[in-house]
């Protein structure tokens, strides 16, 4: 009989616990927010940049978007032989990485049409990517400006004086061809591939002047002047006096550029890795910081 009353009690006890915590606010609240986080991530993988609407275009003011730069350096014909896993990606992986952009609805736009945006003079795609080469690699002539032509993809190549026409890198003729052809923008990695944050502000702002002389000398005047940093060594004080000269600059932080925080003095820039394929390029660009 004793028996019964505690079983009884201890049910009694249970039924009084179940009803409160389902009636606790707090509870409820954790349930919620659960079930946001929840939606929120399924939303996230699957639908969220599957809405986004190629054919609308939006200025800096009205929407913020993401505008990502996707860095590429060799575009080898042969499979990747070097360790560095965002240094080569095969011309065939690179194609395929263009057409899988474009499939999805993907504009490729210019610095120009960034710097435009930036200005307000220019509205973008919400699937908009602008793409850009480092170092001057040979191989960008060879294997990534015949795909670029056949797709009509603008780009952008950060040459080294001193490496053009070197050993593995393109020359200022082939440099000439390419900026002739209306899509490739050269624009400066330096005049040697030094790390400038060891430089003073004078020395580099002299040397990317020198680099610029040169590349107009050889391709002719743009708008607008882009500089890298070469191994994105750089100083908050060299930043901001390159910006005074006029200079649009980029970092070198895997990270992806949003209206809302646009800066044309560190624009971020995304390192495609070997294999990555269209689907993961896409994924990476719209949920990465
Ligand atoms: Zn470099």
């Amino acid at each position: 009989m004793k028996k019964k009353i505690i079983i009884a009690l201890i049910v009694i006890i249970l039924l009084i616990v179940v009803f409160f915590a389902t009636k606790n606010p707090l509870a409820k609240e954790i349930y919620d927010g659960c079930k946001n986080i929840k939606s929120y991530i399924v939303v996230k993988t699957s639908d969220e940049y599957n809405k986004l609407d190629s054919e609308k275009k939006y200025y800096k003011s009205e929407k913020n978007i993401r505008i990502p730069i996707l860095i590429y350096h060799e575009i080898p014909t042969e499979k990747p032989t070097r360790d560095l896993y965002y240094m080569q990606t095969t011309a065939t992986q690179f194609e395929k990485q263009i057409k899988g952009l474009l499939e999805e609805g993907y504009t490729f736009i210019s610095y120009q049409d960034l710097a435009d945006y930036y200005d307000g003079a220019k509205a973008l795609s919400e699937k908009s990517v602008l793409i850009g080469f480092d170092d001057g690699w040979a191989d960008n002539y060879y294997n990534a400006f015949p795909i670029l032509k056949k797709y009509n993809i603008p780009a952008a190549i950060y040459v080294v004086d001193d490496l053009v026409g070197t050993d593995g890198y393109f020359n200022w003729e082939q440099a000439e061809e390419m900026s002739r052809s209306g899509l490739i923008s050269i624009f400066s990695h330096g005049r040697t591939h030094i790390f400038y944050d060891k430089e003073s502000v004078e020395t580099l702002i002299s040397d990317v002047e020198i680099a610029y002389e040169n590349i107009e000398k050889h391709v002719g005047k743009a708008k607008i002047r882009v500089f890298t940093y070469p191994y994105g060594a750089c100083r908050q004080d060299q930043i901001e006096a390159l910006y005074e000269k006029g200079y649009i600059q980029n970092m070198t932080d895997d990270e992806i550029n949003k209206s809302d925080s646009l800066e044309l003095k560190s624009l971020h820039r995304y390192y495609v890795k070997q294999n990555e394929s269209a689907y993961k390029i896409i994924r990476n660009i719209n949920e990465l910081n």
